[in-house]
């Protein structure tokens, strides 16, 4: 017999979703790893003998998936999560964001809001995540990496100002060049290239022609995402109609910026002939419905994203911000996915557990460009792991993994995430990051954001 090939890591499975071409499900597998990548992924027996390992970890009590990736999310309004009233639609929402909270926030307040952002989403089994954008980009981006995740962050950017608030809003001209510079400087990524700079512009009308254009060639020049919020909600999608005689998608179209390195986030108000559009440029869609859902943008009224997936569009997931959805748990994304739009058209055949498993995987991972590394357990791509644990009674009795996950299990079922070929959480215990720590700061940075906003808790009820 020949000798075992020597690898760093055998991870040995219960069940491995695999989310591979055929999407097998491996009962009793086994998956090795070296250095950063998978080199097998096999039944247990087939691995046992062919590998030997530095180090073994026992799942056999876990079902395994790839790491998931979480399309949207934002660090800054983590600090303000459960500050704004849950009666605010999206445009009062945002005007109450943008006056009220934002401005008061501090570099060290964004710093540590994503931090715990970054916990909450790790310890919910997400590996990968795009944020929309940052207002204190060098100090974040510079200090996001340490924890251990897959992620794109940029700076946020917006120079045109309709609908509302103003709070925030820069020139033009300043817009560009700070963001370039940010590509540029952060150009060479950071550990690994786990974290990269991405291009962030806000969309939703709030961005000049100029703007959007330049945006474009900078994360052209840099193969960088363009990412940016869209069609949200009706107010958005009328003036922009106002402004430019044209529905927004059909404008992006005409100024030529849509295509593969283009994110598209919420996308609730489309027309078909945009759906079309969107296909044809292979642009990708990120589907929040957590936010739709309480911030009321109208999605299970008006949105199309069963139609968007059948004429070939890319959609991936996303939870949102802290004080949109209001929680950062992907696997309850999944569950609203898979389920929303069996009601909504009153067809049982839409969506359902496989397809939202993919939207948090492969579809996930081809709106990042990473189709090829991420997304999916086969060997050549990059160890992004997360080990479930079956043994617990959301989990029980198990008869068909997708569907424990996606309709009965939440993500802090969580159990061992491996990020890059590195153990990043093991047992539930962060590795990468003290955990009571960040929770200390954020009670502590949370009391000074309380005093300088002066906003109350919205709940209708006294607090005594
Ligand atoms: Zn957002």
């Amino acid at each position: 017999m020949a000798e075992p090939t020597s690898v760093d890591l055998l991870i040995e499975a219960g069940s491995i979703i695999t989310m591979d071409p055929t999407r097998r499900i491996i009962r009793d597998g086994a998956i090795a790893v070296k250095g950063d990548r998978i080199v097998a992924v096999d039944k247990r027996n087939a691995l046992r003998d062919k590998y030997k390992a530095k180090r073994t970890i026992d799942g056999r009590s876990h079902v395994v998936t790839p790491g998931l990736v979480n399309s949207h999310i934002h660090f800054y309004h983590q600090m303000h999560r459960g500050m704004s009233p849950d009666t605010f639609d999206g445009n009062q929402w945002s005007n109450f964001v943008h006056t009220k909270v934002a401005p008061i926030l501090t570099a060290e307040d964004e710093v540590w809001a994503a931090y715990i952002v970054l916990l909450e989403i790790l310890k919910t089994g997400t590996t990968t995540y795009l944020a929309a954008g940052s207002y204190n980009p060098d100090p974040v981006l510079e200090a996001i990496p340490k924890v251990g995740l897959r992620g794109f962050e940029g700076r946020r950017t917006f120079d045109y100002v309709h609908l509302g608030h103003q709070a925030l809003a820069e020139p033009t001209e300043k817009c560009i060049e700070e963001n370039a510079r940010i590509m540029e400087k952060y150009k060479a990524g950071f550990a690994n290239n786990l974290v990269r700079p991405c291009v962030n512009i806000v969309g939703l009308g709030r961005v000049t022609d100029t703007l959007i254009l330049k945006s474009k060639e900078l994360a052209d020049k840099y193969g960088a995402i363009l990412n940016m919020h869209q069609c949200a909600f009706p107010e958005e999608v009328a003036s922009i109609k106002e402004r430019t005689g044209h529905t927004p998608i059909e404008h992006l179209d005409h100024l030529g910026v849509l295509g593969p390195n283009v994110v598209l986030v919420h996308m609730v108000h489309v027309t078909d002939k945009e759906i079309e559009i969107l296909a044809r440029t292979g642009t990708h869609v990120i589907h929040n419905p957590g936010t739709a859902l309480k911030i009321v943008y109208g999605m299970t009224k008006w949105g199309k994203f069963p139609e968007m997936m059948k004429s070939g569009v890319n959609v991936g997931v996303g939870t949102d911000a802290g004080d949109c959805a209001n929680f950062m748990d992907i696997v309850r994304v999944l569950y609203l996915a898979a389920t929303l739009y069996k009601d909504i058209r009153f067809d049982p055949q839409l969506m359902g557990a496989e397809v939202a498993l993919e939207m948090a995987t492969i579809h996930g991972a081809r709106a990042m460009g990473m189709e090829k590394e991420i997304g999916s357990l086969e060997p050549g791509k990059k160890a992004d792991i997360v080990l479930f644990n079956a043994d617990t009674p959301q989990w029980q009795p198990l008869y068909c993994e997708p569907y424990n996950l996606v309709y009965s299990a939440s993500g802090d079922t969580a159990d061992t995430v491996i990020i890059d070929g590195k153990i990043v959480m093991e047992n539930r215990e962060v590795k990468t990051i003290n955990e009571r720590e960040v929770i200390e700061k954020i009670k502590h940075l949370a009391k000074g954001v309380e005093k300088r906003s002066g906003v109350k808790p919205p709940t209708r009820w006294p607090i005594i």
